[in-house]
């Protein structure tokens, strides 16, 4: 089963996928996570993308829909790492990305099964970006108020001591974001409603509740 998650920043995707990676052996194709780490090797487009993401804009077409190329046409696909299916988190963000997307798994003949779209409202969105922090080495995702970071200073699920923050979860950028996703990506709700796909979740549910809803839409 493909999926895609679709929200804005804040919305809870990032967890609800290591959830679904864990559970149900699904992989988690993150554009976010895939830039990140292109900055954190250094490599030039890394380097091109650095400032667009510290902004909180979006990166170009051409350079998210390359990686997800890449992604799908080589070892995610080929290694049967796929074996419960893909997670798209945080792609696509434009018409173009989901046409693109569209094109690539009818290349591969891979279905897109649902379009899982978390509803959260705004406020709730800056508070929860606000007070996020995430494990420098598992990726676990901590919220300073609900689940903060633990007192003896190792993260809970790999025991790592580096408790990192993201350099675009800060009030300013955080406005651009929610801005870029009201423009470019809230259109792909329609879009996605018109081809049957669509199924809306209460994202401002516990995490665990919200997990439970997506099982539901995908039993
Ligand atoms: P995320 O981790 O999904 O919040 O993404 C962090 C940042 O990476 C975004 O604010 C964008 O600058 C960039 N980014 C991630 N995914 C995409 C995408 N599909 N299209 C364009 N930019 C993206």
């Amino acid at each position: 089963m493909n999926i895609i998650l679709l929200g804005p920043p804040g919305a809870g995707k990032g967890t609800q996928a290591r959830k679904l990676v864990d559970e149900r052996n699904m992989v988690q194709l993150s554009t976010g996570d895939m830039l990140r780490a292109a900055r954190t090797s250094g490599t030039e487009m890394g380097k091109m993308v650095a400032g667009v993401m510290d902004r909180g804009e979006l990166v170009t077409d051409e350079i998210v829909i390359g990686l997800i190329r890449e992604q799908l046409e080589g070892d995610a696909v080929d290694g049967g790492g796929a074996g419960g299916g893909f997670i798209f988190d945080g792609f696509p963000r434009t018409l173009a990305q989901a046409d693109a997307l569209g094109a690539l798994l009818n290349e591969l003949d891979q279905p897109l099964d649902r379009v899982i779209e978390m509803q959260v409202d705004d406020d709730a969105l800056v508070g929860r970006i606000t007070a996020r922090s995430t494990c420098g080495d598992c990726g676990e995702v901590y919220n300073d108020k609900t689940t903060p970071w633990p007192a003896d200073g190792n993260c809970a699920n790999c025991g790592s001591t580096k408790q990192t923050r993201r350099a675009d979860d800060n009030e300013e950028s955080l406005r651009t974001r929610l801005l870029a996703y009201y423009k470019q990506t809230s259109p792909l709700i329609g879009y996605y409603y018109a081809k049957g796909d669509l199924v809306s979740v209460d994202g401002l549910a516990s995490m665990d509740d919200v997990a439970e809803s997506i099982k539901s839409v995908l039993a």
